[in-house]
């Protein structure tokens, strides 16, 4: 999808509308069209990166910010007990606009829904060297 056709950097243009309820420079955060729970917000850098991979650190910093003030926001907003906050960071992971972008989903006790554990599919059932392996890699690969 390129970026004309993106429907987030069309709400950053003003040409598809919006419940904005923060914009600086950097980011902008708006609610869900279609949300999982009142207050569903969707924080976005205002330009067009798809995955975290892609977006530079000091513009992800600046979109955490975002998520970390407005996340008190809704909280209060909605009077919810609890969030969850998360990115579905590329199409495995059900990512289904191609624009970076951080849910937080205001959670009430007995809702109904699941913790972020139940995102993946089955538990893998590593030994201790798999694990060492793998923690020595993603060192590596910082
Ligand atoms: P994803 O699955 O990519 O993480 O989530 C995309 C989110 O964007 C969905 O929760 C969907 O409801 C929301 N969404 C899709 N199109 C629009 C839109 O045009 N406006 C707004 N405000 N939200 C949208
Ligand atoms: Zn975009």
């Amino acid at each position: 999808m390129s970026e004309d056709d993106c429907i987030f950097c069309q709400i950053v243009d003003g040409d598809i509308p919006s419940r904005t309820v923060f914009e600086d420079d950097t980011a902008m955060a708006f609610l869900d069209a279609n949300p999982l729970a009142p207050g569903h917000t969707l924080v976005i850098p205002k330009e067009h990166y798809e995955t975290l991979e892609e977006t530079p650190e000091d513009v992800a910093a600046h979109v955490f910010g975002v998520l970390h003030r407005l996340n008190t926001a809704v909280e209060h907003a909605v009077d919810a007990d609890a969030t969850t906050v998360a990115f579905n960071n590329g199409e495995a992971a059900g990512q289904e606009v191609p624009h970076l972008h951080g849910h937080i989903i205001p959670r009430f006790e007995g809702d109904g829904g699941r913790p972020i554990h139940a995102v993946a599919g089955e538990r893998p059932d590593l030994s201790d060297e798999e694990l060492d392996e793998i923690a020595e890699e993603i060192h590596n690969q910082r």
